[in-house]
């Protein structure tokens, strides 16, 4: 198996990946896989496959909490518009140009076309991704609905295709016994819904990352977790460890648009959420300056390997975003 693979699955069954409960009982769902989630479906496909007692050999430890990364998948509505982007307050007209990005230097404040003003992106989806919601309870022995179980649930529809990127040791999380894995439940209540077939590319290539001269630009596809030399959340990547991936020196963060977001979770085996934890928000762009451009390689390694830590739960995964026009 080469150092990443392109995994891309289509639902053949719509999938509900829950994020919070609402106040008011709808269940939303994410509209992507994040990584984790994709982590533990494949992880569960080996039990099923081999058993509990897989999970105490050294070739699932090292697949499943290894250095690998297990990264999102997402279709090109799904992915967040970075950031650094700014984009009309209002509506824009035809003739306006839509995007300009501060990464790429373009800090315009107001539309030169109509005079509108512009706002930074909140790291909203760039398209809409196609949902249903279905509406469930849970009933007494009795048949009656139980108080606070009635909720509606949101879904990715079925045929919807997501696709992301595996790198290191977690590209042999797709074949377990010496066969490929071709199916997955994903998401919860995986006896109702979340059947999707998977299709693995061993030669595709990712995009490259961003690069302007000596500089590169990074942008999360998922939340990053970094920590600082005393190990206190920061909202800033390991410069040593960029330098360590791209072979080149990264010398300084010259560019941040960020924001925070809290990251919990739900663990399967107890039943229980996960403490939740700062992360910085999918959508942050970082411009990073080194010493000299990186190779092409290095950068397709960053592209699939991700920044940070917690990467074999799906943290600070990589994304390309389409390139801004020239600035006017
Ligand atoms: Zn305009």
């Amino acid at each position: 198996m080469s150092e990443y693979v392109r995994i891309t699955v289509t639902l053949t069954q719509p999938v509900a990946v829950g994020r919070n409960v609402r106040a008011d009982s709808r269940q939303d769902t994410h509209n992507h896989v994040p990584g984790s989630v994709l982590r533990g479906a494949l992880a569960a496909a080996w039990i099923h496959r081999r058993g509990q007692e897989v999970t105490r050999s050294s070739e699932f430890l090292e697949t499943f909490e290894g250095t690998g990364s297990f990264g999102p998948l997402h279709s090109a509505d799904s992915l967040p518009v970075p950031l650094s982007v700014k984009r009309h307050k209002y509506e824009a007209s035809q003739r306006c140009r839509s995007e300009w990005d501060a990464a790429y230097g373009q800090h315009a404040t107001t539309c030169e076309e109509c005079g509108d003003p512009l706002v930074f992106s909140k790291g909203q989806p760039r398209g809409r991704v196609p949902l249903e919601s279905r509406t469930t309870t849970a009933l007494t022995p009795e048949g009656v609905v139980r108080d606070g179980h009635l909720f509606t649930q949101s879904m990715l529809k079925e045929e919807t295709r997501l696709s992301g990127w595996l790198h290191g040791p977690a590209t042999h999380a797709l074949c377990c016994a010496g066969e490929p894995i071709r199916t997955l439940s994903l998401g919860s209540r995986r006896s109702l819904r979340g059947s999707v077939t998977v299709d693995v590319d061993t030669t595709a290539e990712p995009d490259l990352i961003e690069c302007v001269g000596e500089d590169i630009i990074l942008r999360l596809a998922a939340p990053a977790v970094f920590c600082d030399d005393f190990g206190f959340p920061t909202d800033r990547p390991d410069l040593r460890e960029l330098s360590d991936v791209l072979g080149v020196e990264a010398l300084e963060v010259t560019g941040a648009w960020t924001r925070w977001d809290e990251v919990g979770g739900w663990h399967a085996a107890s039943g229980l959420p996960k403490p939740v934890e700062r992360a910085v928000a999918a959508g942050s762009t970082y411009r990073i300056h080194c010493a000299k451009a990186p190779s092409p390689e290095s950068l397709r390694t960053l592209a699939t390997r991700g920044i940070g830590l917690r990467r074999r739960e799906g943290f600070g995964a990589l994304y390309v975003a389409p390139r801004p026009e020239a600035h006017t």
